[in-house]
């Protein structure tokens, strides 16, 4: 659930914007650390809440750039969205910080396999 700061309606957000008066809703951050906001965010993946996952990952890495668990999970999170291009490049970071792991490998070749799909 999502409360709109600019109507107060709340929302179940899947878009990323409130149905409502269409503010783009934005994650609250208030005190937290790029661990917290990790652990909400894994929480967030597992309910299917994957915008909000999305939103949360984002904070994580401007506090914490070259975290590659951070990156990999935004990565999958933007798959799941459909954003391939956006997916190709954080799993490309993910793989920068973290050479040779087969899991980032994998998900390298799936998603360049996607955008070429797209492509035709
Ligand atoms: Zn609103």
């Amino acid at each position: 659930m999502a409360v709109c700061q600019v109507c107060g309606d709340i929302f179940n957000n899947e878009t990323g914007y409130c149905p409502t008066c269409g503010a783009e809703y934005k994650i609250e951050v208030g005190g937290k650390d790029s661990q917290d906001l990790f652990r909400e965010a894994m929480q967030r993946i597992e309910a299917g809440q994957v915008i909000d996952a999305k939103g949360l990952l984002s904070k994580a890495i401007e506090m914490d750039k070259d975290n590659a668990s951070y990156r990999f999970y935004l990565g999958s999170v933007l798959y799941k969205l459909g954003e391939y291009e956006a997916a190709y490049n954080s799993w490309q970071k993910a793989d920068r910080l973290l050479p040779n792991n087969e899991r980032i490998y994998r998900c390298l070749v799936a998603v360049r396999q996607r955008i070429t799909e797209t492509k035709k």
